[in-house]
């Protein structure tokens, strides 16, 4: 039977290796990326992966607020189960856990009321489960959007940088410091964009500043 689907075989032709593009084809070329797809486990979509990767997003604020999301920053909870328990650098609160820095920390909700001002369209939960969830159902206008998960990522990049210089007994800043510095990395970001010249971003800034008078 099998000699009815005999395969035509080029004898003119050099034997090749090839790489497995897709289901179908194949191809002489390696592609990281493609193979990479491949062989990788693929997980089903988190609800809340529109809130970490988003095009205007700064890819190391993402980084930090995913590890944040998956609760794998090595927070005093954390380091304290390898036996250096650490409190709250801000408030010295005992048990410094992911939940207390974003936002139920005293100093970190005073700064994160200063940076979203009215964005969120409700005041500010410093319950972190309660604010994921209101960024992940969110019935926001495409540019409140942008601006929400931009802050909201570098809040906790700008929180996390600075509960480390504390450890690394830098010089403490003000709740108010850090917002102005939170602020300015904002307004950098939404003018390297260029939305003024960009039809789907024009008004950013004004949003932005709106939301802070
Ligand atoms: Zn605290």
């Amino acid at each position: 039977m099998i000699e009815n689907h005999q395969m035509e075989v080029n004898h003119h032709a050099p034997d090749v290796v090839m790489w497995r593009k897709n289901e179908t084809e194949y191809c002489r070329q390696f592609f990281t990326a493609e193979t990479w797809q491949r062989i990788r486990i693929h997980g089903g979509l988190k609800e809340w992966s529109e809130v970490v990767w988003f095009q205007l997003g700064v890819p190391r604020f993402a980084f930090i607020t995913w590890l944040a999301i998956r609760n794998r920053l090595s927070t005093g909870e954390r380091t304290g189960a390898w036996g250096q328990p650490q409190g709250c650098l801000f408030c010295g609160e005992p048990n410094e856990t992911r939940d207390h820095l974003f936002f139920a920390c005293p100093y970190t909700y005073t700064l994160w009321l200063e940076v979203v001002g009215t964005l969120l369209g409700r005041p500010p939960d410093p319950d972190w489960e309660s604010t994921l969830e209101l960024l992940t159902t969110h019935s926001y206008g495409r540019l409140e959007y942008l601006l929400v998960r931009l802050v909201f990522q570098t809040a906790i990049y700008i929180i996390w940088r600075e509960r480390n210089d504390r450890k690394h007994l830098k010089k403490p800043k003000l709740p108010s410091q850090l917002a102005r510095i939170v602020d300015k990395t904002v307004r950098n970001r939404i003018t390297s964009t260029g939305y003024a010249t960009k039809p789907r971003l024009r008004g950013l800034m004004q949003v932005w500043f709106l939301a802070h008078t």
